[in-house]
């Protein structure tokens, strides 16, 4: 079919098979569709939506215009997690080398700071020496050694996804749940795993801020994973505040070395364990998801990830010295409690853009220690003056900048309150049909 014959069919709402797929996926990377014809199809897809199959052909077309690492290429069952992106969210930094210690392979392609969220290589890259960009034989080779890795998507990942991520942020067809997906699990399919896990984040700070859209949106990821031949799940989790209590590069890193150590806050724990539980299960390590999580949770406890980690630092590049901690520099702000009460919400997206304007989120990597850190959890007490965020950055204005807007995320009232659970549930192969739009 020709290009212009391929766009006219999917903007009259019918469903494409393969060949037609793989015309698209090509014509992107290939560069033998003109630029007008890809934003039409973008914009069609967007407006008019994909099934469940389509969108699977879609992931499976995007994967081959680039290097698909065979399956074979790891000694053990290699599987991996996602997150769709979200304040303080450093789990990939605990789950990897916990995976890796109970017996998987995991080769984590992962991203940077996308607006107010937090990229897991932004904060890999606050550590001295650390090398994001592998090739792919530089990928397996560092997952043969440590057992895992994470790394960016390099030119040869995937190359279709690089052309229509940037065509989609000048034709506004970002959030398009299908092309989400496409991009997404292209470049997981990859990768060489045989399973998935995915972290759908809901809240303020999530992609979508509607739970039944995050909801629609991890049914799509799973339906599509799965129509690719690839074991899916999705894990959906709190990101009405954010996770833990640190935002920002170094300090991010910091809080993931504390969990790995047996220390850190509840919820990244919580998380963790129940992204790598499902992780084993995916990879045949074990039956039950439950026997999954204790698995994880006695290797965290006898610092099993840890050893991971440190191993996959060194492989890398990174410098040792930062798992001994690191040495916080530049200016402090504290925010403190304007009342009396109970603190009933740290509101996830302000206190990503503040950790943004102090230098802590995207593009932060020349101010390595900037960012927010929570000094009064949601459901603590607080008198008036008490600290509720610490605001820090190498540059004294930003803080001026930067305290409307964490002052505005907080939110005090007169009864204690609760704070949501970490996880709210999880979607399996058996509950995804339907369609994606
Ligand atoms: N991450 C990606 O790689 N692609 C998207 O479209 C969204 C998040």
């Amino acid at each position: 079919m020709l290009a212009v014959e391929i766009i006219s069919e999917k903007r009259k709402g019918r469903s494409l098979g393969r060949e037609a797929w793989l015309e698209f996926a090509d014509g992107a990377a290939l560069g033998t569709w003109a630029e007008s014809q890809l934003a039409a199809m973008l914009m069609a897809i967007a407006l008019v939506g994909l099934d469940d199959q389509e969108t699977g052909w879609l992931v499976e077309a995007m994967a081959q215009t680039g290097t698909r690492i065979p399956l074979d290429r790891f000694d053990r069952p290699a599987v991996d997690k996602h997150s769709t992106g979200g304040v303080g969210d450093k789990a990939s930094l605990v789950v990897a080398p916990l995976a890796a210690a109970c017996g998987l392979d995991v080769p984590m392609i992962s991203g940077r700071s996308l607006g107010h969220t937090g990229g897991t290589l932004d904060k890999l890259e606050s550590i001295p020496g650390f090398r994001v960009t592998l090739s792919v034989e530089e990928l397996v080779a560092s997952v043969r050694e440590a057992g895992c890795t994470i790394c960016s998507a390099s030119d040869e990942i995937a190359p279709a996804d690089s052309v229509l991520y940037s065509l989609r942020d000048s034709t506004a067809t970002v959030d398009s749940i299908p092309l989400i997906c496409g991009s997404i699990l292209s470049k997981k399919l990859a990768e060489g795993i045989c399973g998935l896990v995915l972290d759908v984040k809901c809240g303020s700070g999530a992609v979508f801020t509607n739970d039944s859209q995050s909801r629609g949106l991890a049914r799509a990821l799973v339906a599509s994973g799965e129509a690719a031949g690839l074991s899916t799940t999705a894990v959906l989790s709190d990101m009405e505040s954010p996770l833990g209590r640190t935002v920002g590069n170094a300090i991010e890193v910091d809080e993931a070395i504390d969990c790995l150590r047996g220390d850190g806050p509840d919820d990244l724990r919580e998380l963790s364990l129940q992204l790598v539980g499902r992780m084993l299960v995916s990879g045949g390590v074990c039956d039950e998801v439950e026997r999954g999580i204790a698995m994880a949770a006695d290797a965290l406890e006898a610092g099993l990830g840890m050893e991971r980690f440190e191993k996959m630092v060194v492989v890398q590049g990174g410098d040792p010295r930062v798992l001994s901690g690191v040495t916080r520099r530049g200016n402090v702000f504290i925010v403190r409690a304007t009342r009396g009460g109970w603190v009933c919400g740290l509101d996830a997206l302000g206190i990503g853009r503040a950790a943004a304007i102090l230098g802590g989120g995207a593009g932060g990597r020349d101010d390595r220690h900037a960012g927010v850190r929570v000094l009064s959890l949601v459901g603590s007490e607080v008198v008036e003056g008490d600290g509720v965020l610490e605001l820090r950055s190498g540059d004294a204005t930003r803080l001026g900048a930067a305290v409307g807007v964490a002052l505005a995320s907080i939110t005090i009232g007169d009864e204690p309150a609760v704070s949501r659970e970490t996880v709210l549930g999880t979607i399996g192969p058996e509950s995804h049909r339907g369609a994606s739009s």
